[in-house]
């Protein structure tokens, strides 16, 4: 329910295979799949003290970018904030963000949407990088003015992170009081 302020709709989106799930298996389940489940469209709840209130997030797993516009169209709809993934190791999925990102603001119909763009598998090393750090950095932050996280699912660096960023952009303690 939107007009309940201690709930706070995420959804993580992003080119299929990128470490979508396995996000958000690391941050409320603390474990890593090896296995790649496709996921079709899955709902997650996780129960957070935030500044001493008790806070919902409703976290959306999604299918990849390409599949199900109409069911896109609904989840960003019905979002509060945006966690978009990309792999470092794949190029083309910095360019799916790109465009998730772009279809966000035009359904949102504001430039005011809590975005982080998450650059995600840094622990496949530098001779494995498709995009430079720098490079993927200026777009998001200064480019786009969004929240940008470098986080590797598997060696669970910077989950946390993400989420604390998202809740950060998203001013969740004024809402809340
Ligand atoms: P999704 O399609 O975006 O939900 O991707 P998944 O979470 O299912 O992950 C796809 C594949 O990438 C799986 O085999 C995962 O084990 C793997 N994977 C996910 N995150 C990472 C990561 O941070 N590093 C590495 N090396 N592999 C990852
Ligand atoms: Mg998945």
């Amino acid at each position: 329910d939107k007009k309940d302020k201690s709930r706070y709709r995420i959804t993580v989106m992003g080119a299929a295979g990128v470490g979508k799930s396995a996000i958000i298996s690391q941050f409320l389940y603390d474990r890593f799949q090896e296995e790649y489940n496709q996921t079709v469209e899955e709902l997650h709840q996780g129960d957070f003290d935030f500044n001493g209130m008790k806070l919902t997030l409703d976290i959306l797993d999604t299918a990849g970018a390409y599949s199900f516009p109409a069911m896109r169209q609904l989840a960003i709809s019905t979002s509060d904030a945006f966690v978009l993934v990309y792999s470092v190791a794949d190029e083309s999925s910095f360019q799916a963000v790109t465009e998730l990102r772009e279809q966000i603001l035009k359904e949102k119909n504001s430039d005011d949407v809590p975005i982080v763009i998450v650059a995600n598998k840094v622990d496949v090393g530098d001779s494995n990088r498709a995009l430079e750090r720098v490079t993927a950095e200026s777009i998001v932050c200064v480019e786009w003015g969004n929240g940008y996280v470098e986080a590797s699912a598997k060696d669970n660096v910077n989950i946390v992170g993400i989420f604390k960023e998202i809740l950060r952009q998203s001013k969740v303690q004024y809402a809340l009081s």
